[in-house]
């Protein structure tokens, strides 16, 4: 069970939900919502092995956070994975649209300036101006667009961009979150929870449940649960066989 964009840390029960991750799962993308955050509980993630800690600050929170930018842009080099990061531009955080652009541009190039790293990406209400910063950085990095909300046309240049998507249960509760999963190519989906933010039936998403998009993105792809889970899994092999080539900082 893989699972690309998980925030670990704010489930209500950490420690139990921890034991049973480690039965469950055999990878979860663990994303960061402060880089102080990252810093406490990535000493208590450390032990499991399946687990991958991702330094991060959530958009929605960059201007409370912002005098952790310096210590963001200093612990990239110790990250495989970034996240996450990204911009939101919906009514409520119009107004930090400003820092929040500046941060991540700063992310995107400082991910460059260290050989390139996988980001984790929320883009709502701000598809283009992630794709525009995209577009003028991308050398090195992966970039994957975790619940992407944007246009149709959005998806396009994406997708012409080499973007990865993660997928979630929650996304495809949607006919529009459902649309966009027909037209992502299946070579660029990876599953999500996002919980326990995102919920089904009113309950947080658990890690090992990123993986039940299976049969549906198979219905709307028109091909078989257990070829979409090959594809999914072949997806993940790849991004792990680019993170295993990223130079770390060695402390
Ligand atoms: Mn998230």
């Amino acid at each position: 069970m893989i699972d690309l964009h998980c925030h670990l840390d704010l489930y209500p029960n950490v420690l139990q939900l921890l034991s049973t991750v480690a039965e469950m799962s055999t990878y979860v993308l663990f994303v960061t919502t402060s880089p102080r955050r990252w810093q406490a509980t990535r000493e208590v993630f450390k032990s499991y092995e399946n687990i991958e800690c991702a330094v991060g600050m959530h958009p929605e929170i960059v201007s409370e956070k912002y005098s952790e930018r310096a210590l963001l842009l200093q612990s990239i080099s110790e990250c495989r994975f970034i996240g996450e990061v990204g911009i939101d531009g919906s009514t409520r955080h119009k107004g930090t649209i400003d820092r929040q652009t500046e941060v991540f541009t700063d992310v995107v190039r400082e991910s460059e300036r260290v050989g390139g790293r996988i980001l984790s990406i929320h883009s709502r209400n701000a598809a283009t101006p992630i794709l525009d910063i995209i577009e003028g950085e991308q050398v090195k990095s992966t970039y994957i667009l975790h619940w992407f909300t944007g246009s149709m046309a959005q998806l396009s240049r994406a997708i012409d961009l080499g973007c990865l998507f993660s997928v979630g249960p929650a996304m495809l509760l949607s006919s529009k979150g459902k649309q966009l999963v027909s037209r992502i190519p299946l070579e660029r989906i990876l599953p999500e929870s996002d919980g326990p933010f995102a919920r089904l039936d009113g309950e947080p998403i658990l890690p090992w449940e990123a993986m039940s998009i299976g049969s549906q993105v198979a219905s709307l792809h028109s091909l078989t649960e257990q070829q979409v889970n090959e594809g999914i899994n072949q997806n993940f092999s790849r991004l792990i066989a680019v993170a295993d080539r990223i130079p770390l900082r060695s402390t």
